[in-house]
Formats: structure tokens, sequence, C-alpha cells
């Protein structure tokens, strides 16, 4: 990113960063060659509708394994990643593999409807072939715009909200749909609902899982508000079945965390489809 926009601009400091400047400048490095030497991979994670427990998407999620490190958490290589221009290799291969994934699921299992849900950082927002890479790689994997989200974050978007948002309208136009991720966060805001096309808002586990009493004004507040700008919701890290049973009758449309299932590799999620919807199998 700061390479990309030409400046000595100071990068802001991230407290998730615990990585040393000399280990980082290695696994920038590293990070460069990962994806010819296919150490990077994804794994999915089921987002299930809490009306009726049945598994409506999955949430691609990226995996590292680095060859003497073993595996490296995206918390730590993604902002390693975002400050160069390697996010948008990242970023495109998420997109590749996971609608050529979506498409074989769909293949084998008959069309299920089913959506595969793909994070994109805001840094690929500032990279003008975004969309056409996009929409080559859908034409490609011949992936039904449809049945594909990009989850999104951040206050990188705020850098340069007008050609973020024409980026985002675009995909929309393309029938793609759009989430704004961890939400309640403080790295995503209430202006970024009413500036951006999103059609889902993700509840960030910290809200989710808040200890105090007030949580319920706070999440039931959240639901409304996005049932009124007709959006979907999702609650990500719900811990007990009691609290998935409360953000159902809250009007909550989805679950995403271990309690439903953790991230598993491609083939276990083409088996998992099989089982759960067995009549519609080979339809
Ligand atoms: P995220 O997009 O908010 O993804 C959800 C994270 O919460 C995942 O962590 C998931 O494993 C974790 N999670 C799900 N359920 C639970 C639960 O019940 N309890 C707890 N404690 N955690 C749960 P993961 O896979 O480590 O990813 C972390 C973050 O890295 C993601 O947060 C996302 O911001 C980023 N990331 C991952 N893959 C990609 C990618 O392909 N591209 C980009 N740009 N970012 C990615
Ligand atoms: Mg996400
Ligand atoms: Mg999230
Ligand atoms: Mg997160």
């Amino acid at each position: 990113r700061a390479k990309k926009e030409g400046g000595n601009r100071v990068e802001p400091f991230r407290p998730a960063f615990r990585t040393s400047g000399s280990d980082r400048l290695q696994l920038e490095a590293d990070l460069k060659r990962a994806i010819e030497r296919k150490e990077l991979s994804l794994v999915y994670q089921p987002i299930v509708r809490l009306s009726d427990a049945e598994v409506a998407g999955f949430e691609a999620l990226m995996r590292w394994d680095h060859p003497k490190r073993g595996n490296i958490s995206p918390t730590e290589f993604i902002p390693i990643a975002e400050n160069s221009d390697i996010i948008n290799q990242l970023g495109m291969f998420a997109f590749d593999r996971a609608t050529s994934d979506l498409s074989e699921w769909q293949i084998q299992t008959g069309d299920l409807p089913i959506f595969v849900s793909i994070n994109l950082s805001s840094a690929q927002l500032l990279n003008s072939g975004l969309y056409d890479d996009v929409r080559a790689i859908l034409n490609k994997n011949r992936c039904d715009p449809a049945k594909v989200k990009m989850e999104l974050t951040e206050s990188l978007v705020m850098e340069n909200p007008e050609q973020a948002r024409l980026v985002l309208e675009k995909l929309r136009e393309a029938g793609l749909r759009l989430a704004l991720d961890d939400f309640g966060t403080g790295h995503s805001s209430l202006s970024y609902l009413t500036r951006f096309p999103f059609d889902t808002i993700k509840i960030d586990k910290a809200l989710v899982r808040d200890p105090s009493d007030k949580r319920g004004v706070v999440l039931r507040s959240v639901i409304a508000m996005a049932r009124e700008l007709d959006m979907r919701v999702v609650a990500e890290g719900i811990e007990s079945e009691e609290d998935a049973i409360q953000l159902a009758q809250m009007g909550c449309d989805y679950g995403q965390s271990f309690l439903f299932g953790p991230p598993v590799g491609s083939e276990s999620i083409l088996r998992l489809l099989k089982e759960r919807f067995p009549l519609m199998k080979r339809a």
C-alpha cells in the first residue's frame, strides 16, 4: 500500500502486529513466494441459518503453512500483505480458489442454494484492476455472482471513500453481495451503512459475547436497524446454544462460530453438503 501510494507515508502502528521489523521483512519475502510454493490454502466455516439451523453458506478463510514456522495466522500475515502489493495477489488467489470450490460443490450436489463469503481487504479497493479481475474469475469458474459475497472491514475504505464506493457499487451491479465485517469493533462504523451498498452486517464476536447486561439492548438495536435497512445479519462467535436461540428470537438471520462448526477444507465441505442435503443430491 505504502509503495502504491508512492509517498514516504508513515504507516500507522498496528497493535495486533507482534512480529519485529526484520522478521516482518523476512515474512514479506516469504509471502511473495507462498502462492507459487503452494503454501497457501483456504478453509471454510459454515454460516448457519438460525431459524432452522441449516447451512446457508461458508466463509473462506486463508491459511499459510510456512515451511519453517508452521501455520501463521491470517491476523499476522494479512497486515503484512496489506502493506505491499502482495495483498492483490493473495486476494485474487482467495477469490479464484473459493469461487472454483463453490462451483465444484454446486456441480457435485446439484446446485444447492448456498453462498460463499470471501474477505476483501479494503487495500484491494485501491487496485483499479479489481473489478475486471473479479469478473474474469467469475467467468472462468462459471460462478453465479449472486452466490458470492465479499466481506469488508477497515478504516482504509475511508482513505479513498469515493473510489471505494464506485468499485463496491459496480460489484453490486454485477450481482455480487457485500457484507460489512466485524461490525461493532470500531473498524466498521455506522456511516459505512449509508455510504456503501452493503446488504449484510456481520456482528463481531466481541459484541456477541459482551458480558454486560446491556448486551441485549445493543444487539436488539443493531438487528432492528439492519432489518429496517433491509440487510441480513450474521452473528460471529456465538458461544452457547442459549445465545443462538436468543439471537434468533431477536431476528438475527445467521450465526457463524465454532459452536456450529470450525473452518475445514473443501473436501470436508463437500461431504457435509451431501450429508445435510441428501434429497437435493444429484438433482
Ligand atoms: P474474520 O473475517 O472476521 O473471520 C472470522 C474469524 O473468526 C476467523 O479467524 C474464524 O476462524 C474466527 N472464528 C470463527 N468462529 C469463532 C469462534 O466461535 N470463536 C473464536 N474465537 N473465533 C472464531 P481466522 O481464520 O484466524 O481469520 C482472522 C481474520 O483474518 C479474519 O477475520 C479476516 O479479517 C482475516 N482473513 C482471513 N482470511 C482472509 C483472506 O482470505 N483475505 C483477507 N483480506 N483477510 C482474511
Ligand atoms: Mg470475514
Ligand atoms: Mg468478522
Ligand atoms: Mg475479524
